[in-house]
């Protein structure tokens, strides 16, 4: 009996997609790895532009596992900046458009990294724009203004993030009181590398990667393997070390290119978004305990997709993407949860949850 039940279970093995074995839940309870994806500027209609554009073939959030709804307004507007998005997701606390790391009345609330470094855990921050950007920022910085980009990287110098990946270079040779932070990380033990192929080449933490003087490239300029390579490369690093780890890892420019209203270099950042995203996924399903969450800082563009005739009786006419600003809108975003906790991202949530959840799962525990 037994013989033939192991035969009916290898027989029914042989005919499971490849793609659904490698895919399976972990059962494990504990979060020991968080990776927090950012793809800024993406909204629902970004996603939804990206499903048109594929075919409808899957994507990687066609695997989220939970799903929640995220309020994004800020202290002062019913329309986030990056600045306040990032500084809500990245300390708990909604503070007025243009600050980073600060609340409304003057204080200045620790982030995950600075929780996660003081906790021991390993953290990464790796984007697609430049470091001194209002995303990455949020997880590192604080400051009254998002463009003081000297006061930023010179946060960088004693922030202790294992991995530091974007564009930016002239930002960090440039810091405050003509400080050169790319020097003094590297008198501090860090590993340089000037392209995305030495960063993955890079085989030693702590490890910085600045690609370009200020901005990267957009992904129609750049390709659209960046950030998933980097993506796997850093889960690869910060998963030989016994500590788990903290990683943001930001689709940058879904934002820039949705100012532009330009659909093809969104939907090239969306493709890259997408891969890094099914990276991160997969890294969950071999790596137990570990937590993905995707999510936009606010939507860019008032994105929407129309049919091409007006009588929607009619057969297929064309879709017409349509943008109602070239700035962000207050349309609340979607958030993808995957992998070990996910379960606890769904319903409808502020952006300010996203940390508080965070916190709880990866660092409470360790003082406990
Ligand atoms: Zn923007």
């Amino acid at each position: 009996m037994k013989r033939i039940l192991l035969h009916l279970l290898l027989a029914a093995a042989a005919f499971a997609p490849a793609a659904a074995a490698a895919h399976e839940p972990q059962t494990e309870t504990e979060v020991r790895n968080v990776i927090l994806m950012i793809g800024d500027g993406m909204g629902l209609a970004q996603t939804g532009a990206l499903m048109i554009d594929s075919g409808y073939a899957p994507l990687s959030f066609d695997r989220a596992q939970h799903i929640a709804l995220v309020k994004t307004y800020s202290a002062n507007n019913r329309v986030t900046d990056s600045a306040a998005a990032a500084t809500a997701m990245g300390t708990g606390c909604k503070t007025e458009n243009g600050r980073i790391g600060i609340a409304p009345d003057g204080s200045r609330p620790a982030n995950l990294t600075e929780l996660a470094e003081a906790a021991g855990l390993s953290t990464a921050l790796v984007v697609t724009s430049h470091l001194a950007d209002a995303t990455p920022s949020g997880f590192a910085a604080h400051t009254l203004e998002r463009y003081t980009s000297d006061e930023i990287t010179a946060a960088y110098a004693d922030a202790g993030i294992d991995i530091l990946a974007g564009g930016g270079r002239a930002y960090f040779e440039a810091s405050l009181d003509g400080r050169n932070i790319v020097e003094e990380l590297r008198a501090k033990g860090y590993r340089f590398a000037e392209t995305p192929e030495e960063f993955c080449a890079a085989d030693e933490l702590p490890l910085l990667g600045l690609f370009a003087p200020e901005y990267m490239p957009t992904a129609d300029k750049r390709g659209e393997e960046y950030l998933a390579a980097a993506t796997a490369h850093t889960l690869d690093l910060l998963s030989r070390r016994e500590a788990g780890f903290f990683a943001m890892i930001e689709g940058s420019q879904i934002d820039i290119a949705c100012h532009n209203n330009d659909t093809e270099v969104m939907l090239a950042e969306m493709r890259d978004f997408n891969r890094a995203v099914h990276t991160a996924f997969d890294f969950a399903d071999t790596h137990p305990g570990t937590l993905v969450v995707v999510v936009a800082d606010h939507e860019t563009g008032g994105l929407t997709m129309v049919s091409n005739d007006r009588d929607f009786t009619a057969t297929e006419s064309g879709i017409d993407f349509r943008y109602s600003t070239t700035s962000h809108s207050g349309i609340p975003v979607v958030l993808y949860a995957y992998g070990t906790g996910s379960e606890h991202f769904r319903g409808t949530m502020q952006n300010t949850d996203i940390f508080r959840k965070i916190k709880e799962l990866l660092i409470d525990r360790l003082s406990l």
